[in-house]
């Protein structure tokens, strides 16, 4: 008999025959002993279609209100899945997320989960029912509804893993787990039967968005067995472990990441003078603005050109900032590109091979693709580009590193 919470998102709850099939997979866990913890998501479309509903009332919805708004997307899951599986002469019972007591902090939009009550979830399962709990939110310390972000119903799943000690935490998806890069995009992506939670944080907050960035975060500090699967066929899925329990031999590369979100700002011809990155950068964070790739190069007359990127939702923000802040320093001019994304390898092997980037430039420049910012880390390497570029450099790298041969 094992504890397993499992969380279906909303492709897998998108209709009712699907919440009805999401009953059915979980009786069968229950036939087996085993104590049930379901967390769902909103029916697919539905928070989107929410999110228009509130932009309809104006441009700036309240914070707080948009929180009671989305959360009912999920609340109207939990009643229906507990109905199919009473159906199913399963006894089960739905919580929203300030029910069981999921407390967060108040940031509206993207609260961070403080603590969580096991106490109720605990009684019913010590009864035998499965627990039903609305992914994706909390409530603060005065009884607010909060949301945890996009896709953050991952994000619950796994704190409630945590907080119950669960056996494993089942992500069930829209895809049998997690590929090499987005199978959406890459026909031969390959699923990977593991990958270490350090890899699977980097691919999720490089753009993979198969796992909320948090959700991996919680797995690894509080050591949740966290595996992807689909909700639609069988299979192992992929188990998200630490790198001790990797086979010896890492690939080099492990996947690949992208993200269209991003947008560049470069201010030319900034003096080259101590301090001047901190003038530029400083006035864009104390925004709460957040900055990703940051580029400075020299010119032969002795300025600065400094680039960076920002989430695009941002850019306009950040370019009124920057534009002031360029006056400021008498620099020549400040441009902005919308039209960027960037691509990234991951993989821990990495940290033992050198030449990745080499041949990952390589890779890029054979296809004629132009590199223009660069970052790195021990277990990544990622390149901004053009956006139109995007697919052509995810398959050609996918292919130079043989990511699509079984390993
Ligand atoms: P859910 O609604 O179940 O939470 P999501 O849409 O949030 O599902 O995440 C699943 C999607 O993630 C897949 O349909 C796939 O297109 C995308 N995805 C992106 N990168 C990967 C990857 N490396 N492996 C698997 N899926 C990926
Ligand atoms: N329903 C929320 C969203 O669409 C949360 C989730 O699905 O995880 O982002
Ligand atoms: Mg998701």
């Amino acid at each position: 008999m094992a504890l397993i919470v499992q969380k279906y998102g909303g492709t897998s709850v998108g209709t009712t025959d699907r919440i009805k099939a999401v009953a059915t997979r979980v009786k069968r866990f229950v036939a087996r002993g085993d104590q049930v913890v379901v967390v769902v998501s909103a029916m697919s479309g539905e928070t989107n279609r929410l999110m228009a509903l509130a932009g309809d009332m104006g441009k700036s919805p309240s914070a707080r209100e948009l929180d009671v708004l989305l959360s009912t997307g999920e609340q109207v899951t939990i009643a229906l899945l507990a109905m199919a599986l009473h159906a199913e002469s399963i006894e089960a019972c739905s919580y929203t997320g300030s029910q069981v007591r999921i407390l967060t902090d108040d940031t509206h939009g993207k609260a961070r989960i403080k603590s969580i009550d096991d106490k109720a979830m605990r009684h019913d399962l010590q009864q035998g029912r499965v627990v039903v709990v609305a992914g994706f939110q909390g409530s603060d310390d005065d009884n607010n509804i909060t949301t945890l972000g996009r896709g953050g119903s991952d994000t619950t799943a796994v704190a409630l893993a945590a907080a119950l000690k669960a056996d494993e935490c089942q992500i069930y998806t829209d895809v049998d787990g997690v590929y090499t890069t987005d199978p959406r995009v890459v026909e031969s992506a390959r699923r990977l039967g593991r990958i270490t939670f350090e890899e699977m944080l980097e691919m999720a907050s490089l753009g993979s968005k198969v796992l909320q960035i948090r959700a991996v975060e919680f797995a690894g500090k509080y050591q949740v067995p966290l595996r992807v699967l689909s909700s639609f066929e069988e299979g192992e899925g992929t188990l998200i472990s630490v790198e001790g329990d990797q086979p010896v031999e890492a690939p080099l590369v492990s996947g690949i990441a992208f993200n269209r979100d991003e947008a560049r700002v470069v201010v030319r011809g900034v003096p080259d003078t101590p301090g001047v990155a901190y003038k530029v950068i400083g006035p864009v964070s104390d925004a709460n603005i957040e900055v990703d790739v940051i580029v400075q190069n020299v010119a032969a007359d002795g300025s600065t050109d400094f680039a960076f990127t920002v989430h695009r939702n941002e850019l306009d923000k950040a370019q009124a900032i920057t534009e002031s802040v360029a006056k400021d320093l008498n620099a020549r001019e400040v441009s902005v590109d919308a039209n960027i994304c960037k691509v990234s390898l991951v993989g821990v092997g990495m940290r033992s091979h050198a030449g990745i980037a080499s041949k990952m430039f390589q890779t890029l420049a054979e296809v004629a693709i132009n590199i223009e910012l660069i970052t790195t880390s021990e277990i990544k390497i990622s390149v901004v580009i053009e956006e139109k570029f995007m697919e052509l450099a995810v398959r050609s790298l996918h292919a130079a590193f043989d990511l699509d041969q079984p390993v």
